[in-house]
């Protein structure tokens, strides 16, 4: 009897040891709750347009410069200092900006690609160079009649080194108004902008750019503001800058008409000679008829 009790007795205490002991209680959940999402950063449009004030129109080194017959080059006898030889088929050696060189060189890859390969024949023109031509031009015609045919030396695009006259590979229609009408005019025409070149002397504003008509004169100005002036639908660079008109200069006797900014080639021959070199090396533009 005895030992039955032990037995139940180590049974109880082997049960006890079954026995559920409550749980501790379980810590308070803190229920995070998530901060509220914060507010849009409110992020101000970009101005719609294009930044005009991005580079000077005044600095004659600046790819932007407006020249006209009311704002001459500042220095009147500025020259740039990276003049390079385009490579470029020229009746000389022609020299020009090296972006606009470089820019130059493309065109004519893709113009040639498509079939209407031009040939420059102006581009850089210094400011002796055009003085000398300008001087000639004056003592045969007088002051009045020479303004009407070319420009005064430090008022001329091509001494920035970023204008380049083209014409066509046989010469026809250089200088004339009828280069618009040839295969070279038209595809440049449409295409000069992809490369950073505009037609400077549209038709039909004369009285704002100042000049006749010159669909063979184009004027490096970069492809940003190239792109911006084709999408704008061609404004002069008067008109975008907001400048006034420049039809003529400013002691000029009123009612000029506008005059070419390019001298007058000679006639077209199969073999244009070549022109003579001033100390300078450039080349010596014939001055006749200008
Ligand atoms: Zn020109």
């Amino acid at each position: 009897m005895i030992k039955l009790l032990g037995l139940v007795s180590v049974a109880l205490i082997a049960l006890a040891g079954c026995v559920a002991v409550p749980d501790e209680p379980e810590p308070d959940v803190v229920e995070v709750v998530p901060p509220p999402p914060p507010e849009p950063e409110i992020v101000e449009p970009e101005p719609p347009g294009f930044d005009l004030s991005l580079y000077s129109i005044d600095d004659p080194n600046s790819l932007w410069v407006v020249v006209n017959k009311l704002r001459p080059l500042t220095p009147i006898d500025f020259a740039p200092a990276d003049l390079v030889a385009p490579n470029v088929p020229a009746a000389f050696d022609p020299l020009m900006r090296k972006e606009a060189s470089d820019a130059l060189e493309q065109m004519y890859a893709e113009a040639s690609e498509a079939g209407v390969p031009f040939r420059i024949q102006s581009s850089y023109r210094s400011y002796t160079t055009q003085q000398r031509v300008k001087a000639n031009s004056v003592s045969r015609l007088g002051q009045e009649a020479s303004d009407q045919r070319s420009a005064r030396a430090g008022y001329s695009e091509h001494q920035t080194g970023l204008a380049v006259d083209l014409t066509t590979p046989s010469g026809r229609c250089t200088l004339d108004a009828c280069f618009a009408n040839t295969p070279e005019g038209e595809w440049l025409a449409a295409n000069a902008w992809r490369f950073g070149f505009i037609l400077r002397y549209l038709e039909g504003r004369s009285d704002i750019h100042g000049y006749v008509f010159e669909p063979w004169h184009f004027r490096y100005v970069g492809p940003e503001l190239a792109e911006e002036i084709h999408l704008q639908g061609n404004p002069t660079l008067e008109e975008l800058f907001g400048l006034g008109p420049a039809p003529t200069y400013v002691d000029a006797p009123t009612g000029g008409a506008p005059s070419p900014s390019d001298p007058a080639p000679d006639p077209p021959t199969d073999q244009a000679p070549l022109p003579g070199r001033d100390d300078a090396g450039e080349p010596d533009f014939p001055d006749d008829p200008d």
